[in-house]
């Protein structure tokens, strides 16, 4: 095993103006997983994440259900927290953007930047309406596309994803009244992005081998077209005030404070551990100093519509924030999750709310479909009959059936006599922690899932090969007593396998079993056992149930 890490991982910050739907949970939960599979390691794990509040679709939604972008933000945050706690995301610090320890952090961090200069102020043409009385920006803008010719709404293009500049957005029309827009001089701050360009040219060549396809080639494409500094400051009243003068009706444009989240989210869970009087309490910079000895990690788990974000802008802000700053070596951009053949889509109404489906269906069993037939490579598709023959076929009948065969094996009552674990199922064994150990770091997820199914499906060939029912007749019990040994120690060594990808019904199996602490490497589960009646993990699902 390596030795200890400390290990950061940033899944992205759920935007507070729609439910979070089963696409969202397939991107994150590559997170949660190693999260898991690091702290089974022994790794110092630091899991942050958080609702990202600020900005104008939030306030768009306020103004059309005729409320505060507060209370729009409070409802949809106290949504995500349910969600994520239903699904077993075992995050260290779940917060959001509006929090006034946030706040106060990503004032810090522009102070720092604008005392460096890092951040300047700079005055030039912008768009104005002249019936709403303000600059038009974001989403309030309706643009068409210099790369494309598509019209777009926002800071980037719904169609090719190209940025859109401050040029770009001169000649656009103003969504909340319809009018075209006229120039006007307006003086906001930028952060000097392109005096970035080799550093994240450097870092890029260092960290590529571990990145997917996705990340490398839009994050080159976003390079070869060269670096320009990005406007830090939005004519907005919500969002995070600027700790400068001079920009009072002004606020910290949210792509720079969103993503700075990963950082003060893990400054307040190390806050957090101190007041709470815990022994040797984490610093934020074990996590995000650079420690030069091999020791960092850093994984941040996203879609694939916000790579250049996390690949290019928020590495530069940590190299221009602090020179100690550890560089986010694994970017984990996942594809999109399509339903019913279908992009998800709030006005198509496809987009399950995650919350309905967790009231349906049981959370393990999503948790490991979202990552066995995740968008991992390549776009996926969810239909009710797929998920329905996945749950059925793979988790039912190859895992929780050979289970209950063994547990609720009939005569004995739960007394398992003590007997020899098959050689060859534990060398099974031992391979599938060291392959499947493997597929997760390579992000490999949909691979390291298989290959635990491929251990359940040696072992049920082995339950039916040994026919334990024939054994069990037998006046000389050794061998019945060895196969159920050997079936015993397949089920608690595969309650550790699954642990990253099903932790409910792992804990639950360990806790019957009576085993108390796992890591990732075979338990010794031998020996003479009692237990008491077991319920199954999982139920077959019916036709009724996925309509
Ligand atoms: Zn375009
Ligand atoms: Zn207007």
């Amino acid at each position: 095993m390596d030795n200890k890490k400390k290990v950061v991982i940033g899944v992205a910050w759920t935007y507070a103006n729609s439910d979070i739907h089963f696409g969202h949970i397939s991107a994150y939960i590559s997170g949660d997983v190693l999260a898991r599979f690091h702290r089974l390691n022994g790794d110092d794990v630091c899991m942050v994440s958080g609702t990202d509040c600020h900005g104008t679709p939030t306030t768009e939604r306020a103004i059309k259900e005729h409320t505060t972008p507060e209370s729009i933000v409070n409802r949809y945050h106290e949504q995500y927290v349910k969600v994520f706690e239903k699904l077993g995301f075992s995050y260290d610090c779940y917060t959001k953007t509006a929090d006034p320890y946030h706040h106060k952090k990503s004032q810090e961090l522009i102070l720092k930047l604008y005392e460096k200069g890092y951040i300047y102020p700079k005055t030039e043409l912008a768009s104005y309406c002249n019936s709403c009385k303000k600059f038009i920006y974001d989403r309030e803008a309706e643009v068409i596309c210099p790369k494309c010719g598509g019209v777009s709404k926002g800071d980037q293009c719904d169609h090719c994803a190209y940025v859109f500049q401050a040029q770009d957005l001169l000649k656009c029309k103003c969504r909340i009244c319809g009018n075209q827009t006229e120039v006007k001089e307006n003086t906001n701050l930028y952060f000097a992005l392109s005096r970035f360009e080799d550093d994240i040219r450097e870092h890029i060549n260092k960290c590529r081998k571990f990145w997917r396809k996705n990340s490398i080639n839009e994050t080159e494409k976003f390079l070869n077209e060269g670096l320009v500094d990005r406007a830090v400051t939005r004519d907005l009243n919500w969002g995070i005030k600027v700790p400068l003068d001079g920009f009072d009706d002004k606020r910290i444009y949210v792509w720079i404070e969103a993503v700075w989240g990963y950082v003060t989210a893990v400054m307040r869970y190390c806050d957090e551990q101190k007041e709470k009087g815990v022994q040797n309490p984490p610093k934020w910079q074990d996590f995000w100093y650079d420690h030069k000895d091999g020791s960092n990690l850093c994984y941040l788990c996203h879609g694939k519509d916000n790579i250049v974000f996390h690949t290019i802008i928020f590495p530069a802000l940590l190299k221009a924030f602090d020179d100690k700053m550890f560089l986010p070596d694994v970017c984990v951009a996942t594809e999109f999750m399509n339903i019913n053949g279908e992009k998800i889509s709030k006005s198509k109404g496809n987009g399950w709310p995650m919350l309905d489906m967790l009231e349906k269906f049981d959370a393990d069993s999503l948790r490991l479909y979202a990552i066995a037939n995740g968008p991992e490579k390549k776009d996926a598709n969810f239909t009710f009959e797929d998920y329905h023959a996945f749950h059925n076929g793979e988790i039912v009948n190859k895992y929780a059936n050979f289970i209950n065969r063994t547990l609720n094996y009939k005569g004995l009552d739960g007394h398992f006599a003590a007997g020899v674990v098959d050689p060859a199922i534990k060398t099974v064994c031992a391979e599938t922690f060291k392959t499947c150990a493997e597929n997760i770091k390579i992000l490999n997820f949909r691979d390291a899932v298989f290959n635990i199914f491929e251990f359940a499906s040696i072992a049920n060939k082995y339950y039916d090969t040994k026919a334990p029912w024939v054994l069990f007749k037998q006046e000389d019990k050794t061998e019945f007593n060895n196969v159920m040994s050997t079936c015993l120690y397949v089920i608690a060594n595969l309650s550790v396998l699954f642990e990253p990808f099903m932790p409910f019904s792992s804990k639950k199996l360990q806790d019957y079993l009576g085993i108390k602490q796992t890591e990732w490497k075979p338990v010794d589960f031998v020996g003479e056992k009692t237990f008491g009646k077991f319920e199954p993990l999982f139920c077959r699902l019916t036709e009724k149930d996925v309509l």
